[in-house]
């Protein structure tokens, strides 16, 4: 029970910072200077032809790459079905395509996730499991992190009798900058209730994803 309720005030402090923080938000034309800053920082002029629009570009690339902070994961699960016939078997989402941006760089985090849960009363559209993923993976992140807020919402949410999440992910900031290691993988997991009571589950989930750990430390 105490566990439940740490997940669950997690999530809400998360969901609190977030909004402040968007209150607080600069306008667009001081987001803009800040890009023409970091172009003469690297020795550019971000008054040549090539260049006079790149501020406008970048700050309308950052709408998109960051579109996760104006919006609510938590509202997002909650319409859910009842109907399911007594269906209660593992619900498995595999190999959703993961973009992020890693808040250590500010580069991209390119993989893919795979979320699975066990119904208990209720299931929810399987789409708005993709979409939670993507609203915490458009937001400032490093991978456990989002590993943990993907599945923290999902069991504060459905309260399902156990939630799993695997994202297996390059980071850029490892492979172009740095140590410079291309086709590393990193692989988080984050399992709660029956996947992380019982051995079975959990293996029974991993084999159905192709066992991504184990995979990763073969390579
Ligand atoms: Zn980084």
């Amino acid at each position: 029970m105490a566990k439940s309720g740490t997940v669950q005030s997690l999530v809400k402090a998360n969901d609190e910072a977030a909004r402040a923080a968007a209150e607080a938000r600069p306008g667009r034309e001081e987001a803009e200077a800040a890009v023409r800053t970091l172009i003469r920082w690297a020795g550019d002029d971000p008054d040549r032809e090539g260049l006079v629009g790149t501020p406008d570009r970048v700050v309308r690339s950052y709408e998109e790459f960051f579109a996760g902070y104006g919006e609510d994961p938590v509202a997002m699960l909650e319409r859910t079905f009842e109907e399911t016939d007594g269906y209660d078997e593992m619900v498995v989402l595999r190999d959703i395509r993961l973009e992020s941006h890693c808040e250590h760089h500010m580069v991209p985090i390119i993989g893919k996730a795979h979320v699975a849960y066990l119904p208990g009363k209720r299931v929810v559209g399987i789409s708005k499991l993709a979409r939670v993923v993507e609203v915490y993976a458009k937001r400032l992140q490093i991978q456990e992190k989002l590993t943990a807020q993907v599945a923290n919402t999902i069991q504060t949410v459905l309260q399902p009798r156990g939630v799993a999440v695997v994202i297996e992910a390059a980071h850029q900031c490892m492979t172009t900058r740095g140590v410079r290691k291309p086709g590393v993988t990193m692989v988080t997991s984050r399992m709660l209730g029956a996947f992380r009571e019982d051995p079975r589950t959990r293996q029974e989930f991993l084999a159905m994803v192709g066992n991504p750990a184990s995979r990763a430390g073969g390579d």
